[in-house]
């Protein structure tokens, strides 16, 4: 299997990229926060509970994403690798993914990350606010209270992944079919690296 992070601040292009380098390297796309937005559509137990912290953009506790991630793994063990956009996103859920990754003798074989300046990532959260009308892009202070959340839980990733060599940061900005070839190059150097 050949796994991924794609990792990034809420804005980075996570999502959109995802989506392609999934299709690209026939990897399964494992997106927290679309699973959560689906659960919260179609009102289950899980939904209700996650709402409660989307809405003002504060995270889902760790142990129940944990076991979302967890379940995805275990119901998809037959793909040939996952890209996980928007987890983990603190360093519990780190440590968690690497247990698990452990328990089946996988591995992540890099951390792509997005880097956007944080105002550039205001903008396009406000933009795709008007067009996509998800909740927790329509209010500015919801989108500043995201940013602050990710300075301050997502960010110490970035030495927790440097430690283990993984971290590899991709400039975010430009068009997104310019940005998909600088994540492509690195992806293909990972495979082509024995
Ligand atoms: P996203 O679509 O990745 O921006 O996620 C939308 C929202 O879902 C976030 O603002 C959090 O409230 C929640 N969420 C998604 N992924 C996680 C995660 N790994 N840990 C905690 N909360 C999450």
């Amino acid at each position: 299997m050949f796994n991924i992070v794609l990792f990034g601040a809420p804005g980075a292009g996570k999502g959109t990229q995802a989506v392609m380098i999934a299709e690209k390297f026939e990897l399964m796309h494992l997106s927290t926060g679309d699973i959560l937005r689906k659960e919260i559509s179609a009102g289950s137990e899980l939904g209700k509970l996650a709402q409660q912290y989307t809405d003002s953009g504060e995270f889902v506790p760790d142990d129940v994403i944990v076991d979302v991630i967890r379940s995805q793994m275990e119901q998809n063990s037959h793909v040939k690798g996952f890209i996980f956009d928007g987890f983990p996103r603190t360093i519990a859920q780190a440590e968690a993914l690497d247990k698990m990754m452990n328990k089946y003798r996988l591995t992540i074989s890099s951390v792509l990350a997005l880097e956007v300046a944080t105002e550039e990532l205001v903008k396009r959260l406000q933009i795709r606010g008007e067009s996509s009308g998800r909740a927790d892009d329509l209010s500015i202070d919801v989108i500043r209270n995201r940013i602050d959340v990710y300075n301050q839980k997502t960010k110490p990733l970035i030495d927790y992944y440097h430690a283990q060599n993984k971290y590899c940061p991709v400039d975010g900005i430009g068009e997104i079919a310019e940005i998909f070839g600088r994540l492509c190059s690195s992806i293909e150097g990972l495979l082509n690296t024995p």
